[in-house]
């Protein structure tokens, strides 16, 4: 009762309602603060698992801002977004209705591990991330900082522990909850940093949150910090792109989302990106004014996959480094150079922009910075991303030491869904490592924690042969119906279609089996003449580089004409070709260590300088200080990976 009378004092002046002329309810199942990438997926996933939702952010209209870069996905990160929309989540699917240049990377490589990625319009994402939130039922939306954590007394007879109820925002209002979601990125005690100004702020024109960064480490959390920086924007009616490499958009445009087939915009009326270099004026600008850096001289870490032009200059000197002259949006008036985020003075950043070919006349509008701010170390942290100190808790997004918005909304989906089961005493959903990158990227944080700030990809993941982008929806989105109930029945419907299309597609293209000459015109000479007397499949013919879904089709019309006319079914068919016989080795390694799960490990195994088995560095310590007794046991220390588990089951059966 004191709860209820609390929210009906202070929620309805600032509140905007999800569901229009619902009435306001005077306690929520879920609260989540913070409206930015982690946020938005964490509150929408809470109301679609049925919980009151209230999102509490500083304001509403920067909800979904993207802080940096104007693109989203890449390499291992567009796995992220495929998985997140394979559970309903938001991020494809708005990014689908705001793309403007939509190219996917490593295409010389397979496509497991394809990076699909668009420049996004930066208004239109916000626009349309605000109008979904807005308008999801179960959701509300208010405006206000939250400053401190209501928590219960711990039970010393139970648990022990705290527990959160509620929350404080700095003009002492209250709101009470049965979970809370914290997802407030790089505001906690931020501070922006530009030559040698430094100014506290949670991103440029936005203030930090220090109270709240206060009220956790009171708590025992650990804090740690970490940094980050993003480049100037440049007018584009400056910079001279015709002596520039022009980049043009795919064709056709891959959607992020399972549920398009099509983007918003034709590829033929999409924006170019074009691409330019630093030079060794650019490096003696950076190198001559290091004194005037703040930023580069502090030892905090910066992001090591995205770093800064002082760091690129410091670390490779001499170099030519490539910047990418991205379209901010469709309307826009300002180019995004990706590559240059620097923390210079700012009018030698103009300096140095303008040696740069093509931006010699180049206006700067806005200068680069910097921005240092805590994170909270990962490891205080569950695989449902509750935390082990205060229950009910959950932490998702950059608060956890990563970045980027890939990896923010894939925490914060997760951190969503299982704040709403926790409140309804339902088992945690969690992905497995052999599931999903967003296991990957959870249990990499959960297990080892990080020290700078973390992204995903590829080659983070062991199965990434069956963990590809192309099948998210055929790994995760049951799951998400049955078990979260965060996925919608027309989502369902349309997976279970798909799958069951490519059940069947696979079997028809086994079943059909003729000698090499009846494919002749499909597959090079020289593998013809190799098999000549052996009869090849339909599915092993369409393994061929060359071969696709409607070649095949052309030459045994019936019963493949069906499987070639809906392109996305067409091209996962191919991709299932392709892999067949590599997962079928893969699903071997899984079974043998299952079946060898009991075998005990020598104890006398010295794991420091074991010779003749492949194991890092990092899994021989692991080993060597957990003493494992079988590889069962071995298996389930945090950080030991599969791939190692299966050398070291080899390496014992042979010695034994
Ligand atoms: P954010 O998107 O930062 O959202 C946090 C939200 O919480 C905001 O809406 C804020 O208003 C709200 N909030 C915070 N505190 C409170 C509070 N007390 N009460 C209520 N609301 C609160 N990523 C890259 O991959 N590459 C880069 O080069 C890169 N550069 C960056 C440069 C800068 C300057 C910044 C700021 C970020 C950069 N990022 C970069 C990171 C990227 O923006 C984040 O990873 C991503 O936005 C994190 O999402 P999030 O939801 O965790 O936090």
């Amino acid at each position: 009762r004191v709860a209820a009378f609390l929210i009906k004092q202070h929620l309805p002046s600032a509140g905007f309602s999800g569901d229009g002329a619902a009435p306001r309810t005077p306690h929520f199942d879920v609260v989540v603060i913070g409206g930015g990438h982690a946020g938005t997926e964490a509150a929408a996933a809470a109301a679609r698992c049925g919980s009151r939702t209230l999102l509490l952010t500083h304001r509403v209209d920067t909800i979904g801002q993207m802080s940096c870069n104007p693109s989203f996905g890449g390499i291992g990160k567009g796995h992220l977004m495929r998985e997140v929309d394979a559970l309903d989540g938001l991020c494809s699917r708005i990014c689908d209705q705001s793309g403007v240049h939509y190219k996917v990377l490593n295409r010389r490589k397979g496509p497991a591990v394809w990076g699909l990625r668009a420049q996004i319009d930066r208004n239109l994402y916000k626009q349309n991330m605000q109008k979904e939130i807005l308008n999801t039922p179960l959701l509300t939306v208010q405006e206000g900082a939250v400053e401190d954590l209501i928590l219960t007394e711990p039970e010393p007879e139970r648990t022990g522990k705290y527990r959160v109820c509620g929350v404080v925002l700095v003009d002492g209002n209250t709101v009470y909850a049965d979970s809370v979601v914290l997802t407030t990125g790089t505001f906690l005690r931020g501070v922006i940093v530009i030559g040698l100004e430094t100014h506290p702020a949670g991103r440029l024109g936005d203030q930090p949150s220090v109270g709240l960064a206060q009220t956790l480490e009171k708590l025992g959390f650990v804090v740690g910090r970490l940094k980050t920086g993003t480049p100037p924007r440049i007018a584009k009616e400056s910079i001279n792109f015709s002596i520039l490499n022009k980049q043009t958009p795919d064709n056709p445009s891959i959607p992020f989302s399972f549920m398009n087939e099509t983007v918003w915009i034709k590829p033929e009326d999409q924006l170019p990106c074009h691409l330019t270099h630093t030079n060794p004026r650019v490096d003696e600008i950076v190198l001559e004014n290091l004194h005037l850096n703040c930023h580069v001289k502090e030892t905090t870490r910066g992001p090591r996959y995205c770093p800064s032009i002082e760091s690129k200059v410091l670390r490779f000197p001499n170099r030519l480094h490539q910047v990418w002259l991205e379209p901010e949006g469709m309307d826009s008036d300002l180019i995004y150079p990706q590559g240059l985020s620097v923390t210079l003075p700012a009018e030698l950043q103009e300096k140095m922009i303008t040696c740069i070919r093509g931006l010699e006349k180049a206006k700067m509008i806005q200068p680069g910075y910097g921005v240092q701010y805590d994170y909270l170390d990962p490891r205080q942290i569950t695989p449902s991303l509750e935390t082990h100190l205060v229950q009910r808790l959950f932490f998702a997004g950059q608060i956890n030491g990563t970045t980027g918005y890939e990896e923010a909304a894939a925490q914060g989906i997760m951190a969503g869904i299982n704040a709403s089961l926790r409140v309804r005493c339902k088992p945690p959903f969690v992905i497995s490592r052999t599931e999903g990158y967003i296991g990957v990227l959870i249990d990499d944080l959960t297990t080892l924690g990080t020290n700078e700030p973390y992204r995903m990809f590829t080659s983070r993941a062991e199965f990434r042969l069956s963990l590809r982008p192309d099948n998210a929806d055929n790994r995760l989105t049951f799951r998400g119906y049955k078990e979260a109930g965060c996925v919608s029945q027309q989502r369902y419907e349309r997976a279970s279609w798909m799958k069951s299309s490519l059940e069947e597609g696979i079997s028809v293209l086994k079943s059909i089996e003729f000698s090499s000459s009846k494919w002749k015109n499909l597959i090079p000479e020289a593998s013809i003449s190799i098999g000549k007397s052996v009869p090849l499949r339909a599915l092993d013919v369409l393994k061929y580089e060359e071969v696709d879904m409607k070649s095949l089709a052309k030459a045994v019309p019936e019963p493949l004409k069906k499987y070639s006319k809906c392109r996305e079914l067409a091209e996962r068919l191919k991709i299932e070709a392709t892999y067949e016989a590599v997962l079928f080795h893969q699903q071997q390694e899984m079974k043998e260590v299952q079946r060898d799960e009991a075998l005990r490990l020598p104890e006398d195994l010295d794991y420091l300088t074991l010779r003749d088995v492949s194991l890092s560095y990092e899994v021989r310590e692991k080993l060597h200080f957990s003493r494992p007794q079988t590889i069962g046991a071995a298996s389930r220390i945090p950080g030991v990976t599969p791939a190692a588990i299966i050398n070291l089951l080899r390496f014992v059966k042979t010695t034994q």
